[in-house]
This record gives structure tokens, C-alpha cells and sequence, in this order.
């Protein structure tokens, strides 16, 4: 930026916050708000190199000529860089200031010609709406914030303020509402707040061949699904305290059904983050000295993107499991990294379609394709077949004739509490 630039970079800076001083005194003793959104150029400084300043300017005015219509009576613009634009918008609350912004970003995104060149510009934005009683000066700083969180996620996109993330306590990157879940977390395991609720697996002759144990977090009344927690207790750490309590649990489940006269297996899911630590043998064998339920009958659920790199100790763990006498499951199979070569050598005796493949049928052919090859592939390899998801006649009906040895899903049952499921076994066997 040349130092004529740098004086009106300077001189809009303090244009545009003194806007944002006036609209805030408009605001304050009313229920008006207005927002403020920082919009700056992703790769600008590579235009300016690659094609000189010329260029670049020409590219400022051009934007800024389609700015002018969209922005006309609904905010006022000011440049406050060499390639960032602030727009203060009267009136406006978080969502309409959000979709304004969209408008924005797609104006920028319309092909821009310059001589022979076509240029495609982006921008991250950042959008802050004012609160009561917040100085200016915050507030135009939040949109600047949230306008560097838009460029750290790699440009081209907007985030309002308060959503960005934001480190969490144990050094990992979490956004907000993360962290909201992250607490949530700590409180329930000192609570009592986790409990396994467990959904049968049914064989294509009818009998229940197992029972997936499938963690519930439960929080004065408010229940907190795993496809949110689990990959924050990842990314946390946590997941090692709530695995062990998965299988001590899940263990002692299947010495009560072993007690009770059911050779039912329960599955149980192991993640990632709990096989490449060499903690997890301990945890497991724990578990079984602890419950002492047979092996055989506990089975772990492993997802396949587990097996893309196996270290030393994921190798060292799975030999443990298998010495062990514990049964090996592939969870998910077909949406991740489905890597058919690591396949044929991994110990696993079982395979779990995923629900992805099961809930399209039986009008997808195209997914049924895949089901019949995953469930030739997977018998020639030695594997039992599961389908997961399964929620009507029809679809059991495409599956067993493909081939597939058993069942999950609400069509049978939803999972359920552990107070539930020796009912619901002695009921389905009489
Ligand atoms: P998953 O291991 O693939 O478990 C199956 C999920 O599909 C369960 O969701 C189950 O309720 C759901 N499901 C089963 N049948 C049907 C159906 O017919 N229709 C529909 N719409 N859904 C069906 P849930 O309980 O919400 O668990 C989600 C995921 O959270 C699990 O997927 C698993 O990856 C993870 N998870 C749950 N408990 C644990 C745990 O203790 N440890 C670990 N590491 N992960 C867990
Ligand atoms: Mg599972
Ligand atoms: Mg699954």
C-alpha cells in the first residue's frame, strides 16, 4: 500500500468508525440495532503481484461499482484497506446481516474481466451485530475477528462473530458451542450423566446374534445426542474416560445377558482416538476382569478409517484384542476410506454397511450393486455381513436376498435402556 493509500485507509477507518459511534448513539435508549461487516479479498496481494497494481486497482473499483446498488439505502460502505471494505447496516440483526453478507460475497464472486484476463475473486467476511451498550470500537473489532476466522478456514466464507472458534481448555481448537458441549461433558461424567442403551442385531434366521451398545449423555433432562458429543470427547481427550466407561459397562451388560441364559454378544464402539493409545489393552482387559464376562460374547466396533494408517501400537493393540479372545467388527463400512486392500488383512470377522447404503433401497439400484459386491467381497474374506438402518419390510427383504447375514435398525427396534432389553429378549425368544 502506497502512503496516499495508507492516508485513506486511515481516514475511512476513522469514517467508518464514526459511523459506528453514531449509529450506537442512535441505538442506545432504543431497540434499534445495526450490524457491521468486514469484508476482505482473499489472495488480493497475489492479484497486485501476479498482475501489478494496476490491476489491482482496477479490481478495487470494479467491485466497488457493483458494491454501490446492492448497498445503496440499506448501509454505508467505506474502504478501509487496500482490499477490505466495512459496511455498517442500520436496522439489521444477526440473520439478515448474515444474508446480506451472502449477497456480498456472491457480487464478488461474479467472473471479473480485465483485459484479456478473468479474474474470480473471493472474500472472507466477517459479520458483528451491535449489542446494547458495546463501544464502537469492540464492535468493529469482533467483525475484524470473525473476518480472520473466515480467512483461517481458507477464505470464501462468512462467520459471524461468536461463532468462531476459539482454543479450547486443553489446547485443541473448539468452536463455541463445542465448548458449551465440552462442559456438558465434564458435568455428566461427574454426575452419573452417562448411561449405554443397547439396539439388537437380528440374524437372517430370526435369533438376536448381538446387541449394539451405544452411549446416551444425559444432562438434567436434556439429552445430548453421540453425533454430537463424540467427536468433542475426540477432539478433547475425553473419549478415553468415556470409552473405558463403554466397556466396562458394555461388558458387564454381557455377563448379566450370559447370567440371564442369552449367548448374546454386545458390540461395542471403539474410536480412533482410544486404538492408537497404548492405554487401551489395559481398559480392555480391565473390563473383562472386572465383569467377567466371557469374551466371546463382547465384540468391538471399530470404523474403517481406523485401518488407512496403522501404526505399531494400533497393530500391537488389535493382536491383544484378538489374543484375547474378543471378536473385531468393521463399523460404517462404505463411507470412509473404504480401502479394500487393507481388507484381506485385517482381523476382523465382521463388517457393518452403513445405513447410508440401506436407506435408499430398494428403489437405488445402484446401492443394492454395492451391497451385493461389499457382501460377496466380504463372505470370500470370511466376514459376516450386518446391515445398519434398517427401517421397513422392504428393505429386509432387498438385503437377506443380497445376501447379508443380519439386521440392525428401528425396524426391529430403537435402542433401548438397559432396564428394557432382558424384557424385550425374553419376549422375542418365546
Ligand atoms: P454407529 O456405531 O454406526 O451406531 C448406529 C447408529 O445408527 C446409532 O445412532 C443408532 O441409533 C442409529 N440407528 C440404528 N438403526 C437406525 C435406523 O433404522 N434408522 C436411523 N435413522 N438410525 C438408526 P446413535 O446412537 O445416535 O449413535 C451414533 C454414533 O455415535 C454411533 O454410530 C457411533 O459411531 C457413535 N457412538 C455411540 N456410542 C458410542 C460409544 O460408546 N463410543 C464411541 N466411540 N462411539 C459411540
Ligand atoms: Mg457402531
Ligand atoms: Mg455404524
Amino acid at each position: 500500500m502506497n502512503s496516499v493509500d495508507s492516508l485513506t485507509g486511515f481516514l475511512n477507518r476513522f469514517g467508518c468508525f464514526h459511523t459506528a459511534m453514531r449509529l450506537a448513539a442512535e441505538a442506545s435508549g432504543s431497540r434499534q440495532t445495526f450490524a457491521v461487516i468486514w469484508l476482505d479479498l482473499d489472495r488480493f496481494k497475489q492479484i497486485n503481484e501476479s498482475f501489478g497494481h494496476l490491476v489491482g486497482d482496477e479490481v478495487i473499483e470494479n467491485l466497488a461499482t457493483r458494491f454501490r446498488p446492492c448497498v445503496l439505502g440499506r448501509a454505508e460502505i467505506s474502504r478501509v484497506g487496500g482490499d477490505e471494505f466495512v459496511l455498517l447496516a442500520p436496522g439489521f440483526n444477526r440473520e439478515q446481516a448474515f444474508l446480506f453478507a451472502v449477497e456480498l460475497a456472491s457480487i464478488v464472486q461474479e467472473p471479473l474481466h480485465i483485459g484479456s484476463l478473468t479474474l474470480r475473486p473471493t472474500a472472507s467476511i466477517g459479520v458483528a451485530v451491535h449489542e446494547p451498550n458495546e463501544d464502537p470500537l469492540t464492535l468493529l473489532e469482533r467483525a475484524d475477528h470473525a473476518m480472520f476466522a473466515a480467512k483461517s478456514k481458507g477464505g470464501n466464507s462468512i462467520v459471524c462473530s461468536g461463532d468462531e472458534p476459539i482454543p479450547g481448555r486443553m489446547g485443541v481448537t473448539l468452536a463455541r458451542e463445542e465448548l458449551a458441549i465440552e462442559s456438558t461433558l465434564h458435568e455428566a461424567l461427574e454426575t452419573g450423566g452417562f448411561c449405554l442403551h443397547y439396539q439388537p442385531i437380528i440374524r437372517s434366521d430370526g435369533k438376536v446374534e448381538a446387541v449394539e451398545a451405544l452411549m446416551r449423555c444425559n444432562l438434567n433432562g436434556e439429552n445430548i445426542s453421540p453425533m454430537r458429543f463424540i467427536p468433542v470427547a475426540e477432539k478433547t481427550g475425553l473419549i478415553t474416560r468415556l470409552g473405558e466407561l463403554s466397556l466396562m459397562q458394555g461388558a458387564m451388560q454381557a455377563r448379566a445377558l450370559q447370567d440371564a441364559g442369552f449367548k448374546t454378544k454386545v458390540a461395542i464402539n471403539v474410536s480412533r482416538a482410544q486404538l492408537i493409545s497404548a492405554e487401551f489393552t489395559h481398559a480392555m482387559h480391565a473390563a473383562l476382569v472386572c465383569s467377567n464376562a466371557s469374551p466371546e460374547l463382547i465384540e468391538l466396533e471399530l470404523t474403517e478409517s481406523l485401518f488407512m494408517d496403522i501404526s505399531d501400537t494400533v497393530q500391537q493393540n488389535l493382536k491383544e484384542i484378538i489374543a484375547a479372545g474378543v471378536n473385531l467388527s468393521i463399523d460404517d463400512f462404505g463411507t470412509g476410506y473404504s480401502c479394500l486392500a487393507s481388507l484381506k488383512d485385517l482381523p476382523a470377522g465382521k463388517l457393518k454397511l452403513d445405513r447410508a447404503f440401506v436407506t435408499v433401497l430398494p428403489d437405488d439400484r445402484r446401492a443394492l450393486s454395492v451391497v451385493n459386491a461389499v457382501t460377496r467381497l466380504g463372505h470370500e474374506l470370511g466376514m459376516t455381513i450386518v446391515a445398519e438402518g434398517c427401517e421397513n419390510q422392504q428393505q429386509i427383504d432387498v438385503l437377506l436376498e443380497a445376501g447379508v447375514d443380519a439386521i440392525q435398525g428401528f425396524f426391529y427396534a430403537k435402542p433401548m435402556p438397559e432396564a428394557e432389553l432382558l424384557n424385550w429378549l425374553k419376549a422375542r425368544s418365546t
